[in-house]
């Protein structure tokens, strides 16, 4: 069985075999002071170059070792025990390499205890698994069993599927080495199929000549040469010379198997110079045997015992009791051949006492003991896998239910939300519709406003129309009767007796009232008609022409009449307007009077946003319910025998300070007086510039 030993070699060198220029570089690098002060890449460069040599051939085994040894003990000072640990793996399996598996298992025994003691687990199965192959290749298959058990259990929990199915396969090597062929099909199969899922290309390869090997033990030779000669052809393609060599001895075998003897010759030798060209002497044995027994069946034994021999040196260099064993059957075979009983006898007892030792009832016992521990800790780690898959499990369902009621939460949230927009739009439909009735009656309204006021503005317009055109046109044929009867009455004065005398009084004086109601009429219809001029009035101005004007009749009452303001401002004002309101107010107040001689006083002040003059009398006063009607037309609050007049002056007032944007308003007190006051807004008033300063303060 060659392929056995081939996986341990053959998957360490999975890299480039030759990468000199890597090395040289790496090598350079060494005396550089960035690595000599900082161990850490000290560290990982001697580790690098370790495993450089490791990959190159044999006769560099021994610098892999160096590098590894100057690694490790800079690991060990730094206590960095991940890097101890991957170092001692270096060195043992370079030792492995170079055959010296004493060595060897003492580097993977402190690899063991160095994980086990700092509890971590990075090599440590790689460990036990490379242990097994020695064990195996010492042909101590109670111990490679024990180890390699160990190793699956480790991959198993990692869930290494590259581990397992090296595990699975080097376990199928220990029933192949007990003679336990369908067993060892068993795990090399499932080896393959792992492989083969992961796509593990090299793994795969020793699966393949595993295969073929045991097929052939079962005599199954064609199912082997087909499994053989996958394996060649994956091995050419992975260009692995060691696999290339293994190969061509399985398949060498076959044709033994079928007689092609020549062809077998040919593959043998080549698989025997490739093998020892790669340093591998242990797997040059086994194809040594299978040359020898070609030359023995061809009847030429001297031939083969030198072969035999020289094989046998390997394998007691190498310690493999099996190979041993082997070799001392097939040189007692050759000396049987060359009819040399003695020497035959001797080889024979000592494969027989060899063989005996290697394969026997108590190992086999081991085995299944070492099997059923390895069960028993499984189902532990199986168990609390399955608890902490239940705990999860538990948390998920956990979860699930959160989530469940989050989702109900989401889903009612929405609900009520989409209830009150819903209901919003609704308010907000009604509140809309609600809105545009009331426009719609509001607008109606306006209109009726609007058409109301249109009316009124006609009617108004054909009243002062009417008292224009009416005060106006009267005026002529009243100017008729007055000069007439006024003719009349001066030529017919003797004429008449003394009761016509008095109806001539009675008409003489209806005339001149009647054309005092016209003028009137007249200044009141003239009074909203007239646009407002663009000119500055001094109000100063217009106080003394009033005054002038009035001037005979302040005598005539014995009254008097002061300006009291200290500014009289100009303002943007019809003039003869501005002057018939004065004249208006000051007549009442002369007019009016109480017992005591008439004094009427003017006064003028600024308020905010407009400016107010003030016509004060200290007449017979205007009682608090008549404050607002005195503003009427027509309305008197006297009789014509105790004062004379029309009621249209206050009204007029009233229509001239409006079309101003002012007001008029009266305040007073019976027997006392009354103060009228108007105002004049401050956009049709100004200032004159040196009292403005002192009006404002
Ligand atoms: P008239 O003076 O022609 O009667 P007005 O329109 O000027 O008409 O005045 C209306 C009425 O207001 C007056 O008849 C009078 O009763 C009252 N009135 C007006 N001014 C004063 C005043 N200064 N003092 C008292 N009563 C007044």
């Amino acid at each position: 069985m060659k392929a056995i030993r081939l996986i341990l070699i053959f998957l360490s060198i999975a890299p480039a075999l030759a990468a000199t220029t890597e090395l040289d570089s790496l090598l350079q690098l060494l005396d550089q002071p960035a690595y000599i002060h900082h161990p850490e890449k000290a560290i990982q460069l001697h580790i690098q170059l370790g495993s450089l040599y490791g990959h190159n051939n044999l006769e560099q085994s021994e610098e892999s070792t160096k590098h590894y040894h100057l690694a490790l003990d800079l690991a060990q000072k730094q206590s960095d025990f991940e890097h101890v640990s991957e170092c001692l793996l270096g060195i043992a399996i370079s030792y492995e390499r170079q055959n010296r598996y004493e060595k060897a298992l003492e580097y993977y025994n402190q690899l063991i205890e160095l994980e086990e003691q700092e509890k971590f687990d990075r090599h440590k199965a790689k460990a036990y698994s490379n242990k097994t192959g020695i064990y195996q290749a010492l042909g101590d298959y109670e111990k490679a069993f024990e180890y390699q058990m160990k190793a699956l259990l480790i991959y198993e929990m990692r869930n290494d599927t590259l581990g397992i199915a090296n595990s699975q396969y080097n376990t199928g090597s220990i029933f192949f080495y007990q003679k336990q062929f369908e067993k060892a099909l068993e795990h090399y199969q499932i080896a393959k199929k792992l492989c083969e899922e992961k796509n593990i290309r090299r793994s795969f390869y020793s699966c393949l000549a595993a295969l073929g090997t045991t097929y052939e033990k079962l005599g199954q030779h064609e199912l082997s040469l087909k499994y053989n000669q996958q394996a060649l052809e994956l091995a050419e393609e992975l260009q692995s010379k060691i696999g290339i060599a293994y190969a061509k001895g399985n398949i060498a075998v076959n044709y033994l198997a079928q007689e092609n003897d020549e062809k077998a010759e040919t593959l043998l030798l080549e698989a025997i110079e490739l093998k020892l060209g790669m340093g591998d002497k242990f797997g040059a044995i086994g194809t040594t045997i299978d040359l020898s027994k070609l030359y023995l069946k061809w009847g030429k034994p001297t031939q083969s015992i030198p072969l035999l021999k020289n094989a046998l040196r390997y394998a007691k260099e190498v310690n493999s009791k099996p190979r041993q064993s082997d070799l001392y059957q097939q040189i007692a075979l050759a000396y049987d051949q060359l009819n040399q009983p003695i020497k035959a006898y001797s080889y024979t007892k000592k494969y027989i006492a060899l063989k005996d030792s290697l394969i026997n009832e108590k190992t086999l016992e081991e085995m299944g003991q070492s099997k059923r521990r390895y069960e028993l800790q499984k189902q532990e780690h199986e168990i609390t896998l399955l608890k902490k898959e239940n705990e999860l499990l538990a948390k998920n369902d956990k979860i699930q239910t959160q989530q469940v009621y989050l989702f109900a939460a989401i889903i009612v949230a929405f609900i009520m939300f989409l209830w009150w927009y819903r209901n919003k739009l609704e308010y907000q439909n009604r509140l809309n519709r609600l809105l545009a009735e009331k426009n719609q009656i509001l607008n109606a309204k306006n209109n009726e406003i609007h058409i109301k006021n249109k009316q009124l503005e006609h009617s108004n317009e054909d009243l002062q129309q009417f008292a224009y055109v009416a005060s106006h046109d009267l005026k002529e044929p009243l100017r008729m009767i007055n000069s007439f009867t006024t003719l009349l009455n001066r030529k017919y004065d003797k004429v008449f007796d003394e009761r016509g005398k008095e109806f001539m009084g009675f008409v003489l004086d209806a005339v001149s009232r009647m054309e005092r109601l016209l003028d009137d009429l007249l200044d009141f219809s003239r009074a909203g008609t007239q646009p407002a001029p663009s000119k500055w009035i001094s109000t100063s101005d217009v106080l003394e022409i009033t005054k002038a004007n009035l001037n005979h009749r302040i005598n005539s009452v014995n009254g008097s009449l002061h300006i009291e303001a200290d500014v009289l401002p100009l303002v943007q004002v019809h003039q003869t307007q501005l002057m018939q309101l004065f004249q208006n107010l000051i007549s009442n107040g002369l007019k009016f009077k109480g017992a005591n001689d008439p004094v009427v006083t003017v006064g003028a002040m600024r308020e905010e946003e407009r400016f107010v003059f003030s016509v004060h009398d200290n007449g017979i006063g205007i009682s608090k319910e008549n404050l607002e009607k005195v503003f009427e037309m027509f309305r008197r609050l006297h009789s014509r025998e105790e004062y004379e007049g029309t009621g249209i002056g206050l009204a007029t007032c009233k229509r001239i300070v409006s079309t101003w944007g002012g007001d008029i308003w009266v305040e007073s007190t019976v027997g006392q007086g009354s103060t009228f006051y108007f105002s004049i807004p401050n956009s049709a008033v100004q200032l004159p510039k040196e009292s403005l300063s002192e009006a404002l303060a």
